[in-house]
């Protein structure tokens, strides 16, 4: 039997140890390094160095780099014939901007995540109704938990890049740096690596088209300015939230006197923004669903069954969105193209898979960058952001304070172990 007196010292000084561990790893296991927001992320980081070895630009288009933000277009002669301008040019190549089918309206919000998505979020719980959201990565880093709410509500989520800007300014390895730093901040924040994307400003040509297939993604703009609901020139104060909404009834009414027999869907452009844009698809919506348009997502509207990218070589499907701590099978949580209870259970079944797979992938990626699960303890998120040359050094550091971290843990274990000795004496 050990003396009581010989082992008191180290026993508190134990304890005395372990806590400053525990409590470091809390200011530790918080930190996640991005580059600095709304700026076009350098592209000199080891990590964009990376990206940019998986994949191969060589083939692409030679255009001159536009300027602005946006850019405004050149005399039409100015403009390189090969470069499909969307913007300026109305070439849109096989960029997505209809959904396929008749009297269905693919919803859009762009510019979120901000602190009036909520109110949307909740608005169209009420109408039962699922949108597309195209993110900003800066955004996401900002809000993740109302990004993670909107796949949890069972909305698409896709990437309208990290800054904000005109694609067509940036250089290839510039938009690789945008997507990919998007890419990472969304699936951080909600577990899927978005497969859509938007280019600001619908500013797009054959080069920017090029690098964004090379990275995978399927471009959706809008179906032209019929169905822009023009809701960003109530922030420019040239227009009312009443005279936006009467224009975009109207596009609607037009839309509904067009030859039937021609008519495929459409995609409109809205943006949460600011309580007046949100107030505009308050009432262009019901007006919508009055005259029996079937509102939808853009994946949902191009009947898109897989409407993420795989991670680690799980697909993911349409199946719905699980909250944590449920599974979501009920069939409300599932658009209303699946009302046979058997083929619900088979798609829980699939999304159970999936989110177990995702969660784990997440959570291994979660784990290097430094978003430790003591995180989610505490009532606020420390960002470090840190210049590009700093970054792997950040991350290098990061991984040691884990293993710090986890021997303070098993620290803390045999020290309660110990507890229970000594109060056995
Ligand atoms: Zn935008």
């Amino acid at each position: 039997m050990a003396s009581p007196q010989a082992s008191t010292c180290p026993f508190f000084l134990r304890i005395l140890i372990y806590f400053l561990g525990a409590l470091s790893s809390f200011a530790i296991g918080v930190t996640t390094v991005y580059p600095p927001f709304n700026a076009v992320p350098p592209t000199n980081s080891s990590q964009v160095k990376a990206w940019l070895k998986e994949i191969d630009l060589s083939g692409a288009p030679i255009l001159k780099l536009n300027h602005g933000l946006p850019p405004t277009c050149p005399p039409a002669r100015r403009i390189d014939p090969k470069a499909c301008y969307w913007t300026c040019q109305s070439c849109a190549a096989d960029d997505v901007v209809i959904c396929p089918d008749r009297n269905v309206w693919g919803l859009t919000f762009d510019d979120g995540p901000t602190n009036v998505t909520s109110d949307l979020l909740d608005f169209l719980r009420q109408q039962k109704l699922k949108a597309t959201f195209f993110l900003i990565g800066s955004n996401v880093v900002q809000y993740p938990h109302i990004a993670k709410a909107e796949v949890e509500q069972g909305h698409h989520i896709a990437s309208h890049t990290w800054s904000h800007h005109a694609l067509t300014t940036l250089t290839n390895e510039e938009i690789v740096a945008e997507m990919k730093w998007t890419e990472r901040a969304i699936e951080d924040a909600t577990g899927y690596r978005v497969k859509y994307m938007r280019p600001p400003y619908g500013d797009i040509d054959s080069r920017v088209r090029f690098v964004l297939k090379k990275l995978g993604y399927v471009v959706v703009d809008w179906s032209g300015d019929t169905f822009d609901t023009q809701d960003w020139r109530i922030l420019a104060k040239q227009k009312t939230p009443s005279q936006i909404i009467a224009t975009f009834k109207q596009s609607i009414n037009t839309y509904l006197n067009n030859n039937v027999a021609h008519r495929k869907g459409f995609i409109s452009l809205d943006h949460d923004l600011t309580a007046h844009t949100i107030e505009v698809a308050k009432s262009v919506i019901p007006y919508g669903r009055a005259h029996n348009l079937t509102i939808q997502s853009v994946a949902k509207c191009l009947h898109d069954a897989m409407p993420y990218a795989a991670i680690n070589g799980v697909s993911v499907d349409d199946s719905p969105h699980p909250a944590p701590g449920s599974l979501g099978l009920n069939a409300g949580a599932r658009s209303n193209t699946c009302t046979n209870s058997s083929r619900n259970w088979v798609a829980a079944d699939k999304a159970v898979a999936h989110m177990a797979a995702v969660s784990s992938a997440s959570a291994l990626r979660s784990h290097v960058q430094g978003q430790h699960f003591l995180g989610a303890l505490l009532p606020w998120r420390w960002r470090l952001s840190v210049e590009d040359g700093d970054m792997q050094l950040a991350r290098n550091i990061l991984r040691w304070l884990m293993v710090l971290e986890a021997v303070a843990w098993w620290g803390v274990v045999l020290g309660m172990y110990f507890v229970a000795n000594m109060a056995s004496f």
